[in-house]
C-alpha cells in the first residue's frame, strides 16, 4: 500500500469513521487481532498497523476477528434510512436512561459523527432531539394519565433529581410539571 493511501485509512482509524469499512482491514501487529477501520478499542500507533483488502487475508496471516467491532459481519455501511430506523429503535427501547450520542454510536457500531450527519440528514433533526421528544412524550403522558410523583416520572424519563427534571420539563413545555399536571390532567381537576 503506497504512504499516501495508508495515511489516509489510517487518518479513518484515528478518526474512527466508517469511510473504509469494507474496503480495508485494520490489522494490528502487537495485538494479532483484526478490525474495521472505525474500530472503537485503543488507536494501534502507525507502526504496529498493515491494512488488509479482506478479512480472509489477514486472517491467514494469523490476525483473529476483533471481538468488539466484528469485522466479519460485512464491513459495507449501511444505507442511510436504515441507519437512521436503527437508531430510531434505540432510542424508542432506551429513552428511560442516559443515552449518550456516543453510546448510541457504539451499539450501531458506526463514529458519533457519522451518526450525527446522518440521522440529522434523514430525520431533520438530531438523535438528541429526538431524545428529548420522545422523553417529552412520555412525561407528559405519566402526568396527565398516572398518579405518579414528579420525581418519579423523572426517573422515568432518565433524570435522576427531580430538579434537573423540572428544570428541563419546564424549559422543553412552558410549564413546570406541577402546573402541566394541573392543567391537563384528564380534563378533570382534583381538589
Ligand atoms: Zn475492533
Amino acid at each position: 500500500m503506497e504512504q499516501a493511501l495508508f495515511e489516509r485509512v489510517y487518518e479513518s482509524v484515528v478518526r474512527r469513521e466508517p469511510t473504509y469499512d469494507g474496503v480495508y482491514y485494520t490489522a494490528v501487529l502487537t495485538t494479532h487481532i483484526v478490525c474495521r477501520p472505525s474500530c472503537r478499542a485503543r488507536t494501534p500507533k502507525p507502526g504496529n498497523v498493515v491494512f488488509y483488502e479482506s478479512l480472509e487475508q489477514a486472517v491467514a496471516a494469523g490476525f483473529r476477528p476483533c471481538k468488539r467491532c466484528r469485522p466479519e459481519e460485512g464491513g459495507v455501511l449501511r444505507p442511510d434510512a436504515v441507519l437512521a430506523a436503527e437508531a430510531d429503535q434505540l432510542m424508542e427501547a432506551q429513552f428511560g436512561q442516559k443515552v449518550t450520542l456516543e453510546m448510541l454510536a457504539g451499539w450501531l457500531r458506526v463514529s458519533p459523527f457519522h451518526l450525527q450527519r446522518t440521522y440529522k440528514r434523514v430525520t431533520g433533526r438530531s438523535p438528541a432531539g429526538r431524545l428529548d421528544q420522545l422523553r417529552i412524550e412520555k412525561a407528559c403522558a405519566l402526568l396527565t394519565d398516572t398518579e405518579l410523583a414528579v420525581a418519579e416520572v423523572g426517573q422515568a424519563v432518565s433524570f435522576r433529581g427531580p430538579s434537573h427534571f423540572t428544570a428541563w420539563f419546564t424549559r422543553k413545555t412552558g410549564l413546570p410539571p406541577t402546573e402541566y399536571r394541573a392543567q391537563f390532567k384528564g380534563g378533570i381537576h382534583h381538589e
